[in-house]
């Protein structure tokens, strides 16, 4: 479980890598998950302590640990607050915070990017999105990220040969590079280059 200490650092390797192996998670795995993760951070605490019936609202901002981590979930002092200003909570007693995944993550007993998906699912309509053409935008930017590491996975699984695993590493960084330079890459520009390392990688000579 995350504490208040490390929020801001970088999600751990287990929640990053997928089957495709570790290169490919820093060009879909770690943006993926930091903009699921984020985004599932804009839904209200509120809604999850009503979902989980923990009694916190506005009045009531403290409350016995719900987390069965702390003392085997028989915590009795209310070492439990909430903090609606800014959408996030702690606890003093297992000093465990901040945000609306930790909430989850720490009473499901599960990741972050487990959580960040579970409210989504459950609350995806109140993420605090700008307006609806954001929201659009955002979907098919994921769209064609998934596809491109589709794309990695199945090239990487199909040639596991060292040659073939620098090849596909070559073009994961040139995507790598391309989305540092152009941090607010349009969906078209993102397509474009997605469509030629495809294609790339499609003319790859075993
Ligand atoms: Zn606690």
């Amino acid at each position: 479980m995350r504490t208040i200490q490390n929020s801001s650092g970088p999600i751990s390797d287990s929640e990053t890598s997928g089957e495709a192996g570790s290169f490919t998670a820093s060009f879909t795995g770690k943006e993926y998950y930091h903009e699921l993760i984020n985004r599932a951070n804009t839904v209200p605490l509120l809604k999850l302590f009503k979902h989980y019936s923990l009694r916190l609202d506005d009045n009531n901002r403290r409350i016995v640990c719900p987390f069965s981590s702390h003392q085997g979930g028989r915590e009795s002092s209310g070492s439990f607050y909430f903090y609606p200003q800014t959408n996030t909570f702690w606890c003093f007693g297992c000093k465990t915070g901040v945000a609306p995944c930790d909430l989850i993550a720490g009473l499901d007993n599960c990741s972050k990017v487990k959580a960040a998906m579970k409210i989504l699912e459950l609350f995806g309509d109140d993420t605090d999105d700008d307006n609806i053409f954001d929201r659009q935008m955002f979907t098919k930017k994921l769209e064609i990220m998934m596809e491109f590491s589709t794309v990695v996975r199945e090239f990487s699984q199909a040639n596991p040969d060292h040659k073939a695993q620098c090849f596909i590493e070559h073009i994961c960084s040139v995507y790598d590079e391309l989305n540092l330079k152009h941090k607010d890459f349009s969906n078209e520009a993102l397509r474009r280059v997605v469509d030629q390392l495809k294609e790339e990688i499609s003319s790859y000579n075993v």
